[in-house]
């Protein structure tokens, strides 16, 4: 040992200068030796403390441990470092110490002194518990987060994921760390992934982007994400990804998609995705020059069940009617709900010559036609339907999507009045005479605005050959083509509804004129008959109409004649009778018109309550030459005897006719034999003529 060492004074000073607390106790753990490190440590002077074991110090509790450890380190012989509470003097405080103490013996292995290293440690200590909590807080925010956190290696593999990553996920960390981010990718995504890596190499970062991860269960997961390339301390990388659960998101805008594009009941699309899907289906067909097919379908009597059984089976039909159409097309073809009993089909790459893609795609109609035409059971109803389809072939953009809809709509039409339960293709011809219609509909919308209807009168008399009055006959002066006869407006008149107004306004026309005529005694005896067809009497207000008309125009009730068709009173009979009573009440009188040419039982025509029967003028017409003709006539006037009612012929044209009639028993008489049908002031002068005679 160098000389230096054996002079207290130079060890002192060595000791001095080390900035680490050093201090020697002796066997007796009387201290013997402290360096001013050691001092600013405890805040005490060595020389409070020489020759003493610190117990003025220390409580008694605490300086037996300190004795005890000593004496263990003494009998333990090595070297020992620990933990301990010591007294800073000047800070008033207990404080923490790393100790590290060395026991010396002399050569007989006596004790002889404890060198003690000891270093503060309470700062430390406390800033490492801090960095300690502060670690578990970022640990408890990580797992809490409401975004999935994942930590990958730059080989793909699972280093750590938070709480919601694995619940996403669906898997254990420990299942995770065997898996790589390619195991939970679907093969779909290898495009978009490959994008995403490009990004990460050049900008260190991905994202945000959407995909789908495979949880555990094999289900796919749909997920936002993004990430970022990070460095750790020893220069290893690895990537962090922050994950969203975007599934709800994606179920939300899956029912907004649904409502917007979709028929909630049938749950096809509607025609906003059809006419879209039609779009593509014209860009397809126009790219491979293939054609396609758009169907119109229409159940035939929907209606029908829909009144008498109600919406719910209504639906249900609507219902299995959109599986079955769905069953007969292929994939990648679409059927689509337009609303009610629509359906539109639209059938893609069928051939591109045009003959072989209509009977392909007649072939379809054909299967759908047989398809549901098979019994359906609602609930507990068996029911049977038909439906009725139209057909146009497409091919390109060579028609505008607007004119195919509409002729395939035409063929529809075209199918419905062949009869229903048919299929129909487009035909050109079909197409103007229903564009025809469509103006003549607005033509009339027009007339009836502009006054361009009026009254004809035809003189019906009695066997006397006595005016009785008149049927009124309505007649269209169309400023084009002149006088337009009811036979070529009325029927789409009934079609369209605009009957209702037209037969408003000839009832109030001839209600004004029998109340015109109440002023004459040339005229005021006589009748009028008015044309009532039928969607006009079935409203539901019609009986107050008729009373309404009276009362504004103050007609006398007897004198007005409604002319009913037997087709009108078969639906519905006891409304009908029900109805006819109450107006009969108000003093109107009933006839039934065309007679025989319906299907009347003698026994339905006796329960209604009729006034007069009028025998139709085609049997009128060949009473000469058809002996047939001539037995219904006479059984048609008996049976009219039988029911104490009256009969009035029409289309009387000749002598012979009348005389034929009125020797069998007819009442009255109407035709050309008397005067065709006229104007108001014409018809004056017929009668004039009549009464002269
Ligand atoms: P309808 O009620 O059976 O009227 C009789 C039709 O026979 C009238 O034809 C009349 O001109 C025609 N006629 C009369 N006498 C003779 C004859 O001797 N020989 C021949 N060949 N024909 C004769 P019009 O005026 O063309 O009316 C046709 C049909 O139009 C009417 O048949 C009626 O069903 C309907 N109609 C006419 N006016 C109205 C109306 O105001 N309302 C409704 N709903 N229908 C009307
Ligand atoms: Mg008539
Ligand atoms: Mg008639």
């Amino acid at each position: 040992m160098p000389k230096i060492f054996e002079n207290i004074r130079a060890m002192q000073a060595l000791v001095d200068v080390l900035p680490i607390a050093i201090f020697v106790k002796d066997a007796e753990s009387k201290f013997q030796l402290m360096n001013k490190a050691c001092e600013a440590q405890w805040g005490m002077n060595f020389s409070d403390l020489q020759g003493t074991d610190a117990s003025q110090f220390f409580p008694p509790d605490q300086m037996a441990w300190f004795l005890s450890k000593d004496r263990e380190i003494f009998s333990g012989g090595c070297q020992v470092d620990f933990e301990e509470t010591f007294w800073n003097a000047s800070l008033k405080q207990n404080r923490l110490g790393h100790t590290y103490k060395k026991p010396i013996y002399d050569e007989s292995g006596k004790p002889l002194y404890l060198i003690c290293v000891t270093i503060d440690i309470t700062d430390s200590k406390k800033s490492l518990q801090e960095l300690q909590l502060s670690e578990e807080k970022l640990r408890t925010m990580f797992d809490m987060s409401p975004l999935g956190m994942a930590r990958n290696s730059m080989d793909g593999k699972f280093v750590e994921a938070n709480n919601t990553f694995l619940s996403i996920v669906g898997h254990s960390l420990d299942e995770l760390n065997r898996l790589s981010y390619w195991d939970l990718t679907p093969e779909s995504y290898a495009q978009q992934e490959a994008e995403q890596l490009e990004s990460l190499r050049t900008k260190s970062k991905y994202g945000p982007y959407e995909k789908e991860y495979i949880n555990s269960s094999g289900q796919r997961v749909p997920v936002r994400l993004n990430g970022v390339q990070i460095e750790g301390s020893d220069g290893e990388k690895f990537i962090w990804s922050i994950v969203e659960d975007v599934t709800e998101r994606k179920i939300a805008e899956q029912q907004i998609h649904q409502l917007a594009f979709f028929d909630p009941l049938t749950k096809l699309p509607n025609r906003r995705l059809l006419l879209d899907r039609l779009q593509q289906a014209f860009s397809v067909s126009a790219r491979n020059g293939q054609h396609g097919a758009i169907m119109f379908l229409d159940l035939d009597n929907f209606k029908t069940l829909n009144d008498s059984k109600g919406h719910e089976f209504g639906d249900l039909l609507l219902i299995e009617v959109s599986k079955r159409l769905l069953s007969c097309v292929g994939d990648g073809d679409t059927v689509a709900r337009l609303g009610g009993d629509e359906f539109v089909i639209v059938l893609e790459t069928l051939s591109i010559n045009q003959e072989e893609a209509a009977s392909q795609a007649e072939l379809i109609a054909e299967n759908i036609r047989t398809s549901l035409n098979s019994a359906y059971q609602l609930h507990e109803l068996a029911y049977h339907s038909t439906s009725s389809i139209g057909i146009v072939l497409f091919r390109g953009h060579l028609e505008s999507l607007d004119n195919v809809l509409k002729y395939a709509d035409t063929a529809m039409y075209q199918a419905k009045t062949a009869g229903r339960n048919a299929i129909r293709f487009f035909d050109p011809n079909m197409q103007a005479a229903l564009e025809a219609r469509a103006e003549l509909e607005n033509e009339m919308r027009q007339a009836l605005s502009e006054q361009q209807f009026c009254l004809y009168y035809q003189i019906q008399v009695d066997s006397q050959r006595q005016p009785l009055g008149a049927e009124v006959l309505i007649r269209w002066a169309h400023p084009q083509r002149g006088l337009v006869p009811p036979v070529q407006f009325i029927p789409l008149a009934e079609e369209s509804g605009l009957i209702i107004p037209i037969g408003l306004w000839v009832l109030q026309a001839a209600c004004a004129q029998l109340k015109a005529w109440q002023h004459s005694p040339q005229t005021a005896a006589l009748t009028l008959a008015v044309n009532v067809s039928a969607k006009q009497f079935q409203q539901a207000d019609f009986v107050a109409q008729v009373k309404q008309v009276l009362t504004d125009s103050g007609a006398n009730p007897s004198l007005l004649k409604l002319e009913l068709t037997e087709s009108t009173l078969l639906d519905k009979v006891e409304e009908a009778i029900a109805k006819m009573q109450e107006i009969i009440a108000m003093g109107v009188r009933f006839s039934i018109d065309d007679f025989g040419t319906g299907y009347s039982s003698l026994q339905y025509l006796k329960r209604l309550p009729l006034y007069q029967i009028k025998i139709d003028l085609a049997f009128v017409r060949d009473i000469a030459s058809d002996p047939n003709d001539v037995a219904i006539v006479k059984a048609i006037i008996a049976m009219t005897e039988a029911l104490g009612l009256n009969a009035i012929a029409e289309g009387v044209e000749s002598e012979e006719q009348f005389n034929f009639l009125d020797k069998h028993g007819c009442h009255a008489h109407q035709g050309f034999l008397f005067s065709r049908p006229v104007p108001l002031l014409e018809f004056e002068q017929v009668l004039s003529k009549f009464m002269q005679d």
